[in-house]
């Protein structure tokens, strides 16, 4: 993309109403606009992070077995009266009725509906386990939306719901779907570590919230620093393996780590002093085994191996997708701006032309682009008649994660800059050892069957 022809409304001032870093960074990068207390629109640069970190959540639930699907966002109040949560939910529920005089209302999340699905359609426990996934928009009407995208009133989030035989394959569900989140919100370049957290209006006895810590958070959280030392990693894992699975949740939840809800200072003070620690957190996800809960209440059963009509037992594993976006900035950011990790940076790599105009500038540059995205790579090209200082401020405020100088003096000597956002480190190289880098480095930053969609260019086609 060049900047001349692309809508990026980067403000100079720091807006007024941003009392945190991420919405500060969001409306001054031009990713957002406030069209309604807690209601907003996606500008081009806010909606390419929105739908990568989407798309790491798909190939992490797909990769863990879990089927994408779409259910709507307005729903028949009816069905939510037969679960008891229509009058159970209060004001956050946003309610309608339609010219019918039906009462409807907009999602705040959806197990009555994937229940109602589910019901409808599975009869036999042979067609057990199952887990279906959507994301799409939710509206909770929040007492007191802020933070921009963080607490907003619509707001965007993966849902998933297993339907199972017995406990003990629920709770597999549960552990298959802890392992997914981790190595989701690491490919984000995230630490979110599972908490163990209090079940609130969905009911139900085991789940695990998912926190990022930041000064901004908005959860207390008490832990015992060890556990910040865990990360998943590359390791393979065998999703249907129930042990490795367990092994998993075990490693990683053993440890101290409880929000304020559910914390036990007895417990908490067991731990060394020097390991315990109070902060706070961002919930970027939760994990619930509920039981029977709702397909007690809404006749989801199947026919077990005994030919008796058994009701299942369900689970819902939450993602905030939205929220995600100011969590990597809050955990991600200098003075200077945003500083995307790899796997969610909406450009790739930015280039920078010092001298718009000089035909050597230029031409390089333009060779530049197109070898990017002969690989794949989608670069933000900065062909502005501006002054370098300005176009680099800028690149340091979107926090694209690399950027490329061109300038003729640079090229007399056949070189080019090449910065790490992150670092601030520079290096002169001939172009093309910067192209062949820059792709090395994104190679390294995905899994491999997502850098076979960048070779077809599926990935940027997608947005
Ligand atoms: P919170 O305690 O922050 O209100 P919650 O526990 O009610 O969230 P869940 O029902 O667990 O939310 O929803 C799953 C995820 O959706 C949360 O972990 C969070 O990341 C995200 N989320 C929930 N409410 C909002 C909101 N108002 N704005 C943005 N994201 C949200
Ligand atoms: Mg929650």
């Amino acid at each position: 993309m060049r900047l001349t022809r692309y809508f990026m409304p980067v403000l100079r001032e720091n807006p007024a109403e941003a009392q945190i870093v991420s919405h500060r960074l969001m409306l001054r990068a031009g990713m957002i606009k406030q069209n309604a207390a807690g209601i907003y629109s996606w500008l081009p640069l806010g909606f390419k992070v929105l739908r990568k970190i989407e798309r790491i959540v798909h190939e992490e639930q797909m990769r863990a077995g879990h089927i994408p699907m779409l259910m709507p966002t307005l729903q028949p109040a009816d069905l939510w009266r037969e679960s008891g949560r229509y009058d159970a939910y209060g004001p956050e529920m946003l309610r309608v009725r339609d010219r019918q005089d039906r009462d409807m209302l907009y999602g705040p999340t959806n197990e009555e509906m994937i229940t109602d699905i589910f019901r409808s359609h599975v009869g036999s426990y042979k067609d057990l386990p199952l887990t279906l996934y959507h994301i799409q928009w939710k509206f909770r009407d929040e007492i007191r939306p802020r933070f921009g995208v963080m607490r907003g009133r619509e707001f965007y989030m993966k849902d998933g719901y297993n339907f199972d035989l017995t406990k003990e394959d629920a709770l597999h569900a549960y552990n298959r779907h802890l392992v997914s989140y981790l190595r989701t919100y690491e490919r984000m370049g995230l630490q979110a570590i599972p908490m163990r957290a209090d079940s609130g209006p969905i009911g139900g006895d085991d789940t695990h919230e998912f926190l990022v810590l930041a000064e901004t958070g908005e959860s207390e959280v008490f832990y015992d620093s060890a556990v910040t030392d865990l990360t998943f990693g590359d390791r393979a894992i065998d999703y249907d393996n129930v042990a490795q699975c367990a092994g998993v949740l075990e490693e990683f939840t053993s440890k101290y780590a409880r929000t304020d809800e559910t914390h036990d200072e007895a417990l908490f003070n067991q731990i060394p002093e020097e390991r315990r620690k109070v902060a706070r957190g961002i919930e970027v996800g939760q994990i619930f085994y509920f039981g029977t809960k709702y397909s007690e209440a809404m006749g989801a059963t199947v026919q077990g191996p005994d030919g008796k009509p058994t009701p299942v037992h369900m689970g819902s594993h939450g993602i905030g997708v939205s929220r995600l976006v100011g969590a990597i900035i809050e955990a991600s950011h200098d003075d200077k701006g945003i500083i995307w990790p790899e796997g969610v940076a909406p450009f790739h790599c930015g280039i920078v032309n010092l001298k718009q105009g000089d035909a050597a500038a230029d031409a390089a540059c333009d060779t530049l682009y197109t070898s990017l995205t002969a690989l794949g790579l989608e670069p933000l090209y900065d062909d502005r008649n501006e002054r370098a200082g300005g176009k680099f401020a800028t690149m340091d405020l979107i926090g694209l994660p690399w950027r490329i100088t061109v300038g003729p003096r640079g090229l007399k000597n056949g070189v080019v800059e090449l910065t790490s956002r992150r670092t601030g480190e520079s290096e002169e190289l001939p172009p093309e050892a910067a192209v062949k880098k820059i792709a090395e480095i994104y190679r390294g930053a995905h899994p491999a069957e997502h850098v076979e969609m960048m070779k077809t260019r599926s990935f940027h086609t997608y947005i």
